[in-house]
């Protein structure tokens, strides 16, 4: 470990889920592969991001299951036990320790370097390393750079003071705050807002505009999140900025947060769920001509544009394209291939849903957000269509007059949205907003990504009685009104 030099032929910054899995196919190509990694083996997704918050969010969701369900709702309804579910999340993030990742990244023979990376002109990698050395990786073919993102803050005077939640201690706290603000609508925030009201806090989201929460998404979504928030108790204010915080000095002091429209909020702690920033302001981009702090440009094989030479790849979320864990896993399962073949000097197969060809990250982006009602979106939205000019036909469905979502909980509120492109016959896009609707998510990904005529899909015959069935009512809505199926 204490040699200053070492050649690979792939050098990868960052073992994120993104960078451990394109060290893994490089490896698999048969090109030597290291890893450097300065905090944790498997990135914010395993220890700050998915895997905790999924934790915390799963008792809250089988809990609002349950209520809806005859025979159980008098068992159900009962707080959660918050110990159970902190220790229940505390084995979901590992216990923030990486030793089987470590063990993985042996078996499929990746070195790994612990340490800080920086790139230092073409193909080079300089380490400080946790000793105190300094090592050098240089890379025959390719080094890939998946660094991943943290919360963008805004620059609020004075924020630095009040230790403010991030998403790294809203997913390992170890109390649940009495009173808890939240600053934003996305994905982070409705999901962090559902888990904390589960648990007991008084939530209120502080949402600026009033384009609704989750706005990338079809708007009845955010409306539907916003009205389970509202009847959970959530205080959802739309159209409020923060213009100020402060914490009260001594242990325990609280938060006050100062809005646009003038009112004081007082708080235990203050989320700011306010987006991403990517990681990539200390790891050398100067040394190749390249803006500190910028995303990644890539093309479409994920090699980062305006290097010279195309030795330098990007994956995962540093790239900006869909923030995502299992979107960055598919660009570095595409990019392990795309440095395989170059390697070898074959060509590539990058046409349209080629080998090595990104395609889905901009056909078909699957994304699931875990409130209550859960919504479940890939491909298009109807806005998405609209301001792409795309010629879509959108069907509409009420998932509750569907027979298995029925027997799933008394009283099932569920919508779809599929859209069904007008000249080609084959669905683009698919919005589901209901309890269970995850698992729809991926026979619309397959459809789309499949390109599968809906006269096809007719054939594809769903259970009786699951939800699913709402595929069967969506294509006879779209042949009622007349679409060209049989
Ligand atoms: C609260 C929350 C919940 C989420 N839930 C989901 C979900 O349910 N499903 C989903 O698909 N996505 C989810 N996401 C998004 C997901 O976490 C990210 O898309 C994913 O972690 C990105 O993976 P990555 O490998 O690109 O980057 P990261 O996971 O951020 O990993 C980057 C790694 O690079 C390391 N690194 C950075 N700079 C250096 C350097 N200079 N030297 C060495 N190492 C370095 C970091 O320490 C880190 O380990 C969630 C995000 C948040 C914030």
């Amino acid at each position: 470990m204490n040699g200053s030099s070492r050649v690979y032929d792939v050098v990868v910054l960052g073992a994120g889920p993104a960078g451990e899995n394109l060290a893994d196919r490089t490896s698999a190509a048969g090109l030597t592969s290291v890893i450097v990694e300065n905090e944790l083996l498997g990135g914010e997704c395993s220890f700050w991001a998915c895997e905790p918050s999924k934790a915390l969010l799963r008792p809250a969701l089988a809990r609002a299951d349950a209520l809806r369900v005859p025979g159980l709702r008098r068992a159900a309804d009962a707080p959660l036990d918050v110990p159970a579910v902190f220790a229940h999340r505390d084995r979901m993030a590992f216990h923030w320790k990486d030793d089987d990742q470590a063990d993985w990244l042996d078996s499929i023979s990746v070195d790994l370097v612990r340490g800080h990376g920086r790139l230092d002109g073409p193909r080079r990698v300089v380490v400080g390393t946790a000793d105190g050395d300094t090592l050098s990786l240089t890379a025959r073919h390719a080094v890939g750079v998946s660094t991943g993102t943290r919360t963008a803050l805004p620059g609020l005077p004075g924020l630095d003071q009040v230790r403010p939640w991030t998403n790294r201690e809203a997913t390992s706290a170890r109390q649940v705050p009495d009173r808890l603000a939240v600053v934003g609508g996305g994905v982070v925030a409705v999901e962090m807002a559902t888990a904390y009201r589960a648990l007991g806090s008084q939530v209120t989201m502080l949402v600026r505009g009033h384009r609704g929460l989750l706005n990338r998404m079809e708007p009845f979504a955010g409306d539907m999140v916003t009205d389970a928030l509202r009847a959970a108790g959530v205080d959802v204010r739309f159209g409020t900025s923060v213009t100020g915080v402060a914490r009260e000095a001594g242990p325990g002091g609280t938060v006050r947060v100062e809005t646009d429209e003038g009112e004081a909020l007082v708080a235990d702690e203050i989320l700011f769920a306010t987006g991403r920033a990517p990681r990539t302001g200390d790891i050398g981009l100067e040394t190749l001509g390249l803006t500190p702090g910028d995303w990644l440009t890539v093309d479409d094989s994920y090699r980062v544009t305006g290097v010279p030479g195309g030795w330098l790849y990007a994956v995962g979320d540093v790239n900006h394209r869909a923030l995502m864990t299992h979107q960055g896993k598919y660009q570095a399962r595409i990019a392990g291939g795309v440095i395989g073949a170059r390697a070898e000097g074959r060509e590539l197969d990058d046409g349209m849903w080629g080998a090595h060809a990104s395609t889905a990250d901009s056909a078909a982006v699957p994304q699931v957000v875990f409130t209550e009602p859960e919504v479940a979106a890939v491909g298009l939205t109807s806005q998405d269509a609209e301001r792409s000019g795309r010629r879509v036909r959108v069907v509409d469905y009420d998932i509750g007059r569907v027979a298995g979502a029925v027997q799933y909980a008394d009283g099932y509120r569920g919508k779809a949205r599929v859209l069904i492109d007008a000249e080609r016959g084959t669905v683009v896009g698919a919005t589901f907003v209901g309890p269970g609707t995850q698992e729809l998510l991926y026979s619309a990904t397959v459809a789309i990504a499949g390109e599968i005529p809906v006269e096809r899909l007719w054939h594809a015959v769903p259970a009786f009685p699951t939800i699913s069935e709402v595929w069967l009512r969506v294509l006879e809505t779209y042949r009622d009104s007349g679409g060209t199926l049989i």
